[in-house]
């Protein structure tokens, strides 16, 4: 009777623990004035951008998602620091090679994590069970103790010209207000406004899945109760969404949208 008491008391008690970390670490992350963003993907010497590229230059121009956030992750980083927040820019590779590439990544001041193998699979270090090629970027995104982490991204759902609508913001579980927050700024200000969408709304989807892909860059920040969003809107593959964004005012507006949406967010916590 008296062990049964014990062990009662004791489960209670590692209860109580955990609760109380829980709740001090979903506290750290509400009083966080810190949002790192993350550039997709990474730079190869002689071989540019390694994200998603346009089946060809006839929409405007050839766009690679790597190289698009060099030129325009610093709009975003714009938006969060005059609403007063740090905003923390990094890249899972090393500075690109392209002196153009480069001087934007220096105006930005984007922080190389410089991942020995970027196309390898990583265990998370902050959550060993995590594991993923460019965790190490959600990682070094964790050690900022941030208030939400913004993977940028653009999608793609083909190697030739298909009219995509079907854009989200990926979230996970504790991010999900956060990209639904994000969806309607997107809404309200671009998809199907500036940027044609079919009529369709930017999308908001929850991922859990996945030890290689992206789930796991979400999970390891859900571990952290984290925010953290994948914007993967808009569709390299989309004659008319590259159009959109081969124009640099309209590129421009794009990424600081993106800015808005989390400060709108973040603003109302
Ligand atoms: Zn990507």
């Amino acid at each position: 009777m008296k062990n049964t008491l014990q062990l009662i008391i004791g489960a209670l008690a590692c209860l109580t623990i955990t609760q109380c970390a829980q709740q001090q670490m979903q506290r750290q992350v509400l009083e966080s004035r810190t949002v790192v963003l993350d550039i997709g993907h990474y730079y190869a010497s002689g071989r540019g951008g390694q994200g998603a590229r346009t089946p060809d230059a006839s929409q405007g121009g050839s766009l690679e998602e790597c190289e698009f956030w060099y030129k325009y992750a610093g709009e975003v980083k714009d938006v969060i620091e005059q609403a007063g927040y740090k905003c923390v820019v990094i890249n899972r590779g090393d500075m690109p090679t392209d002196p153009s590439l480069a001087a934007c990544a220096r105006k930005t001041g984007v922080l190389h994590v410089k991942t020995p193998q970027p196309t390898a699979v990583y265990l998370s270090r902050h959550h060993p069970e995590r594991m993923a090629v460019g965790i190490l970027s959600a990682d070094y995104a964790l050690d900022w103790k941030p208030a939400a982490v913004i993977f940028l991204h653009l999608n793609s759902d083909s190697d030739t010209w298909h009219t995509s609508y079907k854009g989200a913001f990926y979230c996970n579980k504790t991010g999900e207000p956060m990209a639904i927050t994000m969806a309607e700024h997107m809404n309200q200000t671009i998809f199907n406004r500036t940027m044609p969408n079919g009529g369709f709304p930017c999308g908001v989807i929850i991922r859990t899945d996945g030890h290689k892909g992206g789930g796991d860059w979400l999970n390891t920040c859900n571990d952290s109760w984290v925010p953290a969003i994948i914007t993967e809107i808009a569709f390299l593959s989309n004659p008319q969404h590259v159009r959109f964004l081969n124009s640099p005012v309209k590129a421009r507006q794009f990424a600081r949208a993106i800015g808005e949406g989390a400060i709108r967010y973040l603003s109302n916590r």
